[in-house]
């Protein structure tokens, strides 16, 4: 068992500004960090909203995110955290690497996209089905596309495909879209985006790899069969909190709840990101929650 003072798990945008905010502040954070830094941000095509930067690359952002650990002298530790537990007024994080005893550990694990759960979506995981159009759209270079979803995920990655799609759709089920107007009105103006609703997707086909999807009109329940090599699923996440042993600190979906200095009702397990339950999930607000975080974590521990 290992001592550690504090703890953060993830190292998405939140986790990276808790770790610079402690760091400043004279402590010694432990970073961890289960596969790719930068989180969501790492593999999201373009940020418009974040204040300093007109446009810039998601996972530029992480890149100068991750800079700035680098220069805040911060390193990222690889283990996959499978327990965070506090009992006996000790809080125990157990990692595939070690078992840790911390005084306050802050959770910024993100969320984790959801799959249809329809057929053979299993069998055409990366086949044709994938999460990230940046990191697989070029796979299908000049070939038919799909985006599924209607959200701001969904819309503002139709916008990178589209360029690299012949053709593009995007597949909701719902005639109107749930993400921001501005972009809705740039996937409107693009010839290439074919927008199909409301269909749900219904079946995956194919032999080796994907060369089908089946669609089913939801208010007629007509099926149409859609030639796509390439399929992008943006229908939502779910939070990555499996490994909290303290259930009493998630709601219903999963999600952490916490008070405004970003503390569980747990004392010393904080939380930032959106790992917590709250209304509005941008990289903004998980800046600003892990910046709470870390400072509310330096009070606890005076
Ligand atoms: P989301 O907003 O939850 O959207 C998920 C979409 O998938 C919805 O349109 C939903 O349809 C659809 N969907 C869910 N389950 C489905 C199913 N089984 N079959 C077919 N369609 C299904 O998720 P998101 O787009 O990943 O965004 C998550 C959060 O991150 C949001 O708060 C979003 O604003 C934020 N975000 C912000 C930015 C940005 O500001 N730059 C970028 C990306 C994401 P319904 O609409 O009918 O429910």
């Amino acid at each position: 068992m290992t001592n550690k003072k504090v703890i953060i798990i993830g190292s998405g945008p939140a986790g990276i500004t808790a770790s610079i905010y402690l760091k400043r502040s004279g402590m010694e954070p432990y970073l961890i960090e289960s596969y790719m830094p930068g989180g969501k941000l790492s593999s999201t095509y373009k940020i418009d909203n974040y204040p300093g930067f007109d446009s810039i690359n998601g996972s530029d952002l992480a890149f100068k995110m991750m800079d700035q650990l680098t220069k805040n002298q911060i390193d990222i530790h690889y283990e996959t955290v499978t327990s965070v537990i506090k009992k006996n007024d000790k809080i125990i994080v157990e990692s595939s690497v070690d078992s840790y005893q911390t005084e306050a550990v802050i959770i910024a694990s993100g969320m984790t996209e959801k799959k249809l759960n329809i057929k053979s979506e299993d069998k055409f995981l990366a086949k044709g089905i994938s999460f990230c159009a940046i990191c697989d759209g070029g796979f299908y270079k000049n070939q038919p596309m799909a985006i599924i979803g209607g959200g701001n995920s969904a819309l503002e990655e139709a916008l990178y495909l589209k360029d690299l799609a012949n053709p593009l759709y995007i597949i909701h089920r719902r005639n109107e879209f749930r993400g921001d107007q501005l972009v809705l009105d740039q996937v409107k103006e693009s010839d290439n985006i074919k927008s199909m609703t409301p269909y749900v997707p219904v079946e995956f086909k194919g032999e080796e790899v994907l060369d089908s999807l089946v669609l089913e009109n939801v208010e007629t329940k007509e099926q149409v069969e859609i030639n796509v090599k390439g399929v992008f699923e943006y229908v939502g996440s779910i939070p990555n909190t499996s490994f909290v042993n303290n259930k009493e600190i998630l709601n219903e979906q999963g999600f952490i709840e916490v008070d405004d200095k970003m503390m569980s009702k747990i004392p010393g397990i904080f939380a930032a990101g959106d790992v917590i339950k709250k209304d509005l999930r941008q990289v903004v607000t998980a800046t600003n929650d892990g910046a709470i975080a870390a400072m509310a974590v330096k009070s606890y521990l005076k």
